[in-house]
Protein backbone atom coordinates (compact mmCIF):
# COMPACT_ATOMS: atom_id res chain seq x y z
CA UNK A 1 0.00 0.00 0.00
CA UNK A 2 1.15 3.50 -1.29
CA UNK A 3 2.63 5.40 2.39
CA UNK A 4 0.36 8.23 3.11
CA UNK A 5 1.81 12.07 2.32
CA UNK A 6 2.60 13.71 5.74
CA UNK A 7 0.39 16.97 5.99
CA UNK A 8 1.88 19.54 8.51
CA UNK A 9 -0.61 22.27 9.84
CA UNK A 10 2.77 24.63 9.56
CA UNK A 11 6.17 24.24 8.33
CA UNK A 12 9.40 27.30 9.67
CA UNK A 13 11.58 27.70 7.71
CA UNK A 14 14.76 28.57 9.99
CA UNK A 15 15.49 28.03 13.38
CA UNK A 16 16.79 31.05 14.51
CA UNK A 17 15.51 32.99 16.97
CA UNK A 18 12.44 34.04 15.26
CA UNK A 19 11.67 30.67 13.83
CA UNK A 20 12.54 28.84 16.99
CA UNK A 21 9.52 30.69 18.64
CA UNK A 22 6.80 30.52 16.12
CA UNK A 23 7.84 26.72 16.52
CA UNK A 24 7.37 26.51 20.22
CA UNK A 25 3.88 28.63 20.02
CA UNK A 26 2.53 26.49 17.40
CA UNK A 27 3.90 22.80 18.73
CA UNK A 28 2.38 24.24 21.99
CA UNK A 29 -1.03 25.11 20.42
CA UNK A 30 -0.94 21.07 19.26
CA UNK A 31 -0.34 22.25 15.56
CA UNK A 32 1.92 19.26 13.70
CA UNK A 33 5.14 21.58 13.32
CA UNK A 34 8.10 20.88 11.32
CA UNK A 35 11.12 22.91 11.19
CA UNK A 36 13.41 22.97 8.43
CA UNK A 37 17.27 24.51 9.16
CA UNK A 38 20.23 24.20 6.82
CA UNK A 39 22.61 24.68 8.68
CA UNK A 40 23.54 24.72 12.63
CA UNK A 41 19.96 25.31 14.95
CA UNK A 42 20.38 29.18 16.51
CA UNK A 43 20.98 31.69 13.79
CA UNK A 44 23.09 34.19 14.22
CA UNK A 45 23.21 33.57 17.44
CA UNK A 46 25.45 31.13 16.72
CA UNK A 47 27.86 33.68 15.62
CA UNK A 48 27.13 36.39 18.13
CA UNK A 49 29.66 36.89 20.91
CA UNK A 50 27.94 38.28 24.16
CA UNK A 51 24.46 38.81 24.09
CA UNK A 52 23.46 41.45 27.07
CA UNK A 53 20.24 42.53 25.96
CA UNK A 54 18.10 39.37 26.15
CA UNK A 55 15.99 39.59 29.32
CA UNK A 56 16.45 37.23 31.69
CA UNK A 57 20.23 36.98 31.13
CA UNK A 58 22.92 39.52 32.25
CA UNK A 59 25.04 38.22 29.94
CA UNK A 60 24.88 35.34 27.82
CA UNK A 61 27.17 34.03 24.77
CA UNK A 62 25.29 33.73 21.63
CA UNK A 63 25.83 29.67 21.67
CA UNK A 64 24.30 29.15 24.66
CA UNK A 65 21.57 31.42 24.31
CA UNK A 66 20.54 29.63 21.10
CA UNK A 67 21.62 26.10 22.89
CA UNK A 68 18.93 26.80 25.37
CA UNK A 69 16.18 28.28 23.00
CA UNK A 70 16.30 25.34 20.44
CA UNK A 71 15.65 22.88 23.56
CA UNK A 72 13.15 25.11 25.02
CA UNK A 73 11.53 25.50 21.98
CA UNK A 74 11.11 21.64 20.54
CA UNK A 75 9.84 20.49 23.69
CA UNK A 76 6.10 20.26 22.48
CA UNK A 77 6.94 17.79 20.28
CA UNK A 78 8.20 20.18 16.93
CA UNK A 79 10.00 18.22 14.52
CA UNK A 80 13.18 18.86 13.11
CA UNK A 81 14.90 18.23 10.01
CA UNK A 82 17.55 19.14 7.43
CA UNK A 83 16.47 20.98 5.02
CA UNK A 84 18.06 24.13 2.49
CA UNK A 85 14.16 25.27 1.33
CA UNK A 86 14.78 26.13 -2.65
CA UNK A 87 11.28 27.13 -3.09
CA UNK A 88 7.25 27.84 -1.56
CA UNK A 89 4.58 26.19 -4.38
CA UNK A 90 1.17 27.27 -3.71
CA UNK A 91 -1.11 24.40 -4.43
CA UNK A 92 -4.72 25.11 -3.70
CA UNK A 93 -5.28 25.36 -0.17
CA UNK A 94 -1.70 23.45 0.84
CA UNK A 95 1.88 24.95 0.04
CA UNK A 96 4.54 22.66 -0.82
CA UNK A 97 7.75 23.69 0.74
CA UNK A 98 10.52 22.45 -1.56
CA UNK A 99 14.20 21.49 -0.99
CA UNK A 100 16.49 20.15 -3.34
CA UNK A 101 15.60 16.57 -2.20
CA UNK A 102 12.00 16.85 -1.01
CA UNK A 103 8.60 18.39 -0.79
CA UNK A 104 6.98 19.27 2.52
CA UNK A 105 2.97 19.51 2.36
CA UNK A 106 1.47 22.03 4.93
CA UNK A 107 -1.41 24.13 5.41
CA UNK A 108 0.91 27.36 6.42
CA UNK A 109 4.36 28.66 6.44
CA UNK A 110 6.44 30.53 8.46
CA UNK A 111 9.50 31.91 6.34
CA UNK A 112 12.39 32.84 9.32
CA UNK A 113 15.39 32.92 7.15
CA UNK A 114 17.03 36.02 8.63
CA UNK A 115 19.55 37.77 6.75
CA UNK A 116 22.92 37.02 5.71
CA UNK A 117 26.41 39.25 6.33
CA UNK A 118 27.03 41.73 3.03
CA UNK A 119 30.64 41.40 1.95
CA UNK A 120 33.18 44.26 0.50
CA UNK A 121 33.77 43.08 -2.45
CA UNK A 122 37.47 43.79 -2.64
CA UNK A 123 40.48 41.47 -3.86
CA UNK A 124 41.66 39.64 -1.62
CA UNK A 125 38.49 38.93 0.54
CA UNK A 126 37.61 35.71 -1.07
CA UNK A 127 41.16 34.45 -1.43
CA UNK A 128 41.80 34.78 1.98
CA UNK A 129 38.42 33.87 3.20
CA UNK A 130 39.53 31.49 6.47
CA UNK A 131 43.05 32.15 5.85
CA UNK A 132 42.58 35.84 7.98
CA UNK A 133 39.82 37.03 6.64
CA UNK A 134 36.82 36.28 8.79
CA UNK A 135 32.49 37.61 9.48
CA UNK A 136 32.34 35.47 12.99
CA UNK A 137 34.54 37.06 16.21
CA UNK A 138 32.93 34.33 18.13
CA UNK A 139 34.00 31.43 15.61
CA UNK A 140 37.87 32.51 14.89
CA UNK A 141 38.37 35.54 17.66
CA UNK A 142 40.41 32.74 19.27
CA UNK A 143 43.40 32.45 16.15
CA UNK A 144 44.79 35.72 16.72
CA UNK A 145 45.89 35.65 20.08
CA UNK A 146 48.25 39.05 20.67
CA UNK A 147 47.80 39.74 16.59
CA UNK A 148 46.72 42.61 15.19
CA UNK A 149 43.16 43.03 13.80
CA UNK A 150 41.35 45.14 11.17
CA UNK A 151 37.34 45.38 11.98
CA UNK A 152 35.68 46.97 9.05
CA UNK A 153 32.53 48.69 9.78
CA UNK A 154 30.78 51.57 11.96
CA UNK A 155 27.35 49.58 13.20
CA UNK A 156 26.80 47.82 15.94
CA UNK A 157 28.16 44.13 14.67
CA UNK A 158 31.36 46.02 13.80
CA UNK A 159 32.06 48.04 17.51
CA UNK A 160 30.37 45.14 19.81
CA UNK A 161 32.28 42.16 18.15
CA UNK A 162 35.30 44.43 17.57
CA UNK A 163 35.70 45.04 21.34
CA UNK A 164 35.16 41.45 22.38
CA UNK A 165 38.08 40.42 19.74
CA UNK A 166 40.16 42.61 22.05
CA UNK A 167 40.35 39.98 24.94
CA UNK A 168 42.97 38.34 22.13
CA UNK A 169 44.38 41.09 19.84
CA UNK A 170 44.57 44.74 19.57
CA UNK A 171 41.58 46.09 17.36
CA UNK A 172 41.83 48.96 14.79
CA UNK A 173 38.01 49.85 13.76
CA UNK A 174 37.74 50.94 9.79
CA UNK A 175 34.75 53.03 9.11
CA UNK A 176 33.61 54.28 6.03
CA UNK A 177 32.69 57.85 8.20
CA UNK A 178 34.31 59.44 10.88
CA UNK A 179 31.24 58.44 13.02
CA UNK A 180 29.94 55.61 14.42
CA UNK A 181 26.47 54.26 13.42
CA UNK A 182 26.25 51.93 16.68
CA UNK A 183 24.83 51.81 19.71
CA UNK A 184 25.85 54.60 22.49
CA UNK A 185 26.90 51.98 24.57
CA UNK A 186 28.44 50.36 22.30
CA UNK A 187 30.56 53.03 21.22
CA UNK A 188 31.22 54.44 24.51
CA UNK A 189 32.77 51.02 25.59
CA UNK A 190 35.05 51.03 22.61
CA UNK A 191 36.05 54.51 22.86
CA UNK A 192 37.23 53.23 26.64
CA UNK A 193 39.01 50.18 25.70
CA UNK A 194 42.60 50.77 25.43
CA UNK A 195 43.21 48.22 22.66
CA UNK A 196 40.37 49.53 20.46
CA UNK A 197 41.75 52.19 17.96
CA UNK A 198 39.83 53.39 15.06
CA UNK A 199 40.36 54.42 11.47
CA UNK A 200 38.03 57.15 10.38
CA UNK A 201 37.32 57.86 6.68
CA UNK A 202 38.26 54.89 5.22
CA UNK A 203 37.23 52.43 2.80
CA UNK A 204 38.80 48.99 1.91
CA UNK A 205 40.63 49.05 -1.46
CA UNK A 206 42.42 45.63 -1.22
CA UNK A 207 42.70 42.65 1.58
CA UNK A 208 47.26 41.65 0.84
CA UNK A 209 48.65 38.72 1.79
CA UNK A 210 51.18 36.05 0.79
CA UNK A 211 50.41 33.03 -0.16
CA UNK A 212 49.29 31.26 3.12
CA UNK A 213 47.72 34.29 4.76
CA UNK A 214 46.63 38.20 5.23
CA UNK A 215 49.38 40.28 5.97
CA UNK A 216 47.76 43.43 5.39
CA UNK A 217 44.85 45.81 4.21
CA UNK A 218 45.27 48.70 2.05
CA UNK A 219 43.10 51.61 2.71
CA UNK A 220 42.23 54.69 0.75
CA UNK A 221 41.27 57.77 2.75
CA UNK A 222 37.44 59.15 1.24
CA UNK A 223 37.73 62.72 2.19
CA UNK A 224 41.17 63.12 0.54
CA UNK A 225 42.29 60.37 -1.66
CA UNK A 226 45.19 58.85 0.20
CA UNK A 227 46.01 55.62 -0.36
CA UNK A 228 47.80 53.57 3.25
CA UNK A 229 48.57 50.18 3.79
CA UNK A 230 48.38 48.89 6.78
CA UNK A 231 49.83 45.30 8.53
CA UNK A 232 47.50 43.38 10.45
CA UNK A 233 47.23 39.85 10.98
CA UNK A 234 43.30 39.32 10.34
CA UNK A 235 40.14 41.47 8.92
CA UNK A 236 36.58 40.88 10.38
CA UNK A 237 34.12 42.12 8.23
CA UNK A 238 31.01 43.44 9.64
CA UNK A 239 29.53 46.01 6.68
CA UNK A 240 25.43 45.10 7.22
CA UNK A 241 23.50 42.53 6.38
CA UNK A 242 21.28 41.58 3.31
CA UNK A 243 18.14 39.52 3.21
CA UNK A 244 17.85 35.67 2.63
CA UNK A 245 14.65 36.25 0.19
CA UNK A 246 16.18 34.33 -2.86
CA UNK A 247 14.16 31.10 -2.39
CA UNK A 248 10.88 33.58 -1.57
CA UNK A 249 10.96 36.44 -4.79
CA UNK A 250 8.95 34.85 -7.22
CA UNK A 251 5.92 35.02 -4.58
CA UNK A 252 6.12 38.66 -4.65
CA UNK A 253 6.12 39.43 -1.29
CA UNK A 254 9.01 41.37 -1.01
CA UNK A 255 10.23 44.92 -1.18
CA UNK A 256 12.72 46.52 -4.05
CA UNK A 257 15.52 45.04 -1.63
CA UNK A 258 13.99 41.79 -0.72
CA UNK A 259 13.01 42.26 2.46
CA UNK A 260 9.55 40.52 3.25
CA UNK A 261 7.01 42.90 4.18
CA UNK A 262 4.21 41.73 6.52
CA UNK A 263 1.75 43.18 8.61
CA UNK A 264 1.66 42.48 12.55
CA UNK A 265 0.29 39.73 12.23
CA UNK A 266 3.39 38.84 10.51
CA UNK A 267 0.98 38.12 7.38
CA UNK A 268 2.57 38.76 3.73
CA UNK A 269 0.26 39.09 0.85
CA UNK A 270 0.07 35.32 0.38
CA UNK A 271 -2.43 33.51 2.63
CA UNK A 272 -0.64 30.86 4.88
CA UNK A 273 2.47 32.62 4.43
CA UNK A 274 3.88 34.22 7.53
CA UNK A 275 7.25 35.89 8.16
CA UNK A 276 9.04 36.89 11.56
CA UNK A 277 12.68 37.88 12.39
CA UNK A 278 14.94 40.09 10.40
CA UNK A 279 13.78 38.46 7.14
CA UNK A 280 11.04 41.14 7.52
CA UNK A 281 10.90 44.89 6.43
CA UNK A 282 10.95 46.36 9.45
CA UNK A 283 13.33 48.82 11.49
CA UNK A 284 14.69 47.26 14.90
CA UNK A 285 16.59 43.47 13.90
CA UNK A 286 16.91 42.24 17.45
CA UNK A 287 16.84 38.46 18.86
CA UNK A 288 14.11 40.15 20.82
CA UNK A 289 12.07 41.36 17.94
CA UNK A 290 12.67 37.98 16.28
CA UNK A 291 11.00 36.34 19.02
CA UNK A 292 8.36 38.57 19.61
CA UNK A 293 7.19 38.21 15.71
CA UNK A 294 7.44 34.61 16.44
CA UNK A 295 5.44 34.67 19.07
CA UNK A 296 2.57 36.47 17.16
CA UNK A 297 2.94 34.31 13.95
CA UNK A 298 3.30 30.99 16.11
CA UNK A 299 -0.44 32.39 17.36
CA UNK A 300 -1.91 33.83 13.97
CA UNK A 301 -0.77 30.43 12.81
CA UNK A 302 -3.15 28.59 14.80
CA UNK A 303 -5.96 30.75 14.06
CA UNK A 304 -5.25 30.31 10.48
CA UNK A 305 -5.43 26.27 10.55
CA UNK A 306 -8.48 26.20 12.25
CA UNK A 307 -10.05 28.62 9.55
CA UNK A 308 -8.27 25.99 7.21
CA UNK A 309 -9.97 23.05 8.61
CA UNK A 310 -13.26 25.07 9.09
CA UNK A 311 -13.15 25.90 5.35
CA UNK A 312 -11.69 22.77 3.91
CA UNK A 313 -14.53 20.41 6.17
CA UNK A 314 -17.24 22.65 5.10
CA UNK A 315 -15.84 21.64 1.25
CA UNK A 316 -15.95 18.25 1.54
CA UNK A 317 -19.76 18.37 3.10
CA UNK A 318 -20.57 20.47 0.21
CA UNK A 319 -19.07 17.42 -2.47
P1 LIG B 1 18.60 34.31 12.04
O1 LIG B 1 19.13 34.33 13.43
O2 LIG B 1 19.39 34.92 10.96
O3 LIG B 1 18.21 32.80 11.67
C1 LIG B 1 17.81 32.42 10.37
C2 LIG B 1 18.01 30.91 10.18
O4 LIG B 1 17.41 30.51 8.95
C3 LIG B 1 19.48 30.50 10.10
O5 LIG B 1 19.72 29.46 11.01
C4 LIG B 1 19.67 30.02 8.65
O6 LIG B 1 20.58 28.94 8.51
C5 LIG B 1 18.25 29.56 8.31
N1 LIG B 1 17.98 29.62 6.86
C6 LIG B 1 18.19 30.66 6.02
N2 LIG B 1 17.78 30.36 4.78
C7 LIG B 1 17.32 29.08 4.82
C8 LIG B 1 16.76 28.21 3.84
N3 LIG B 1 16.61 28.59 2.57
N4 LIG B 1 16.40 26.96 4.22
C9 LIG B 1 16.54 26.56 5.52
N5 LIG B 1 17.05 27.35 6.49
C10 LIG B 1 17.44 28.60 6.15
N6 LIG B 1 20.78 40.95 18.50
C11 LIG B 1 20.60 41.21 19.81
O7 LIG B 1 19.47 41.35 20.27
N7 LIG B 1 21.67 41.27 20.65
C12 LIG B 1 22.96 41.08 20.24
O8 LIG B 1 23.90 41.16 21.03
C13 LIG B 1 23.17 40.81 18.87
N8 LIG B 1 24.43 40.61 18.39
C14 LIG B 1 24.60 40.35 17.05
C15 LIG B 1 25.91 40.14 16.57
C16 LIG B 1 26.12 39.89 15.22
C17 LIG B 1 27.51 39.67 14.72
C18 LIG B 1 25.01 39.84 14.32
C19 LIG B 1 25.22 39.56 12.87
C20 LIG B 1 23.72 40.03 14.80
C21 LIG B 1 23.50 40.30 16.16
N9 LIG B 1 22.22 40.53 16.67
C22 LIG B 1 22.03 40.77 18.00
C23 LIG B 1 21.02 40.42 15.81
C24 LIG B 1 20.33 39.06 16.02
O9 LIG B 1 21.30 38.02 15.92
C25 LIG B 1 19.25 38.84 14.96
O10 LIG B 1 18.34 39.92 15.03
C26 LIG B 1 18.48 37.53 15.20
O11 LIG B 1 19.34 36.41 15.20
C27 LIG B 1 17.42 37.35 14.10
O12 LIG B 1 16.78 36.11 14.26
P2 LIG B 1 16.05 35.40 13.03
O13 LIG B 1 15.47 34.14 13.58
O14 LIG B 1 15.16 36.35 12.37
O15 LIG B 1 17.18 35.08 11.95
P1 LIG C 1 24.50 47.87 9.94
O1 LIG C 1 23.81 48.42 11.14
O2 LIG C 1 23.83 47.96 8.62
O3 LIG C 1 25.93 48.59 9.84
C1 LIG C 1 26.78 48.35 8.76
C2 LIG C 1 28.01 49.24 8.87
O4 LIG C 1 28.89 48.95 7.80
C3 LIG C 1 27.67 50.73 8.81
O5 LIG C 1 28.46 51.44 9.72
C4 LIG C 1 28.01 51.08 7.36
O6 LIG C 1 28.48 52.41 7.22
C5 LIG C 1 29.15 50.14 7.05
N1 LIG C 1 29.23 49.77 5.63
C6 LIG C 1 28.24 49.34 4.82
N2 LIG C 1 28.71 49.03 3.59
C7 LIG C 1 30.04 49.31 3.62
C8 LIG C 1 31.07 49.19 2.66
N3 LIG C 1 30.85 48.73 1.42
N4 LIG C 1 32.32 49.55 3.03
C9 LIG C 1 32.57 49.99 4.27
N5 LIG C 1 31.63 50.12 5.24
C10 LIG C 1 30.38 49.76 4.91
O7 LIG C 1 24.86 46.31 10.14
P2 LIG C 1 25.30 45.49 11.46
O8 LIG C 1 26.18 46.30 12.31
O9 LIG C 1 25.79 44.16 10.97
O10 LIG C 1 23.93 45.25 12.22
C11 LIG C 1 22.90 44.46 11.59
C12 LIG C 1 21.67 44.36 12.51
O11 LIG C 1 21.97 43.55 13.66
C13 LIG C 1 21.27 45.73 13.04
O12 LIG C 1 19.86 45.77 13.09
C14 LIG C 1 21.84 45.75 14.43
O13 LIG C 1 21.13 46.59 15.32
C15 LIG C 1 21.75 44.28 14.86
N6 LIG C 1 22.79 44.01 15.87
C16 LIG C 1 22.49 44.28 17.17
C17 LIG C 1 23.45 44.12 18.14
C18 LIG C 1 23.09 44.41 19.57
O14 LIG C 1 21.95 44.73 19.85
N7 LIG C 1 24.00 44.34 20.51
C19 LIG C 1 24.73 43.70 17.78
C20 LIG C 1 25.01 43.46 16.44
C21 LIG C 1 24.03 43.64 15.49
P3 LIG C 1 27.51 53.67 7.44
O15 LIG C 1 27.32 53.80 8.92
O16 LIG C 1 28.28 54.78 6.82
O17 LIG C 1 26.25 53.34 6.70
Amino acid sequence: MEEQEKIYDVVVIGAGPGGMTAALYASRSNLKTLVLERGVPGGELINTAEVENYPGFDSIMGPELADKMYKSSMRFGAEHAYGDVKRIVVDGEYRLVQTNKKSFRTKSVVIATGSYHRKLNVPGEDQYNGRGVSYCAVCDGAFFRNKQLAVIGGGDSAVEEGTYLTQFADVNIVHRRDELRAQKILQDRAFKNERVSFTWDNVVEEINGDDKKVTGVTLRNVETGEVTTKAVDGVFIYVGILPQTDAFLDLGITDQEGWVVTNELMETSVPGIFAVGDVRQKTLRQVTTAVGDGGEAGNRVFHYVEEWNERTEQVVVEN
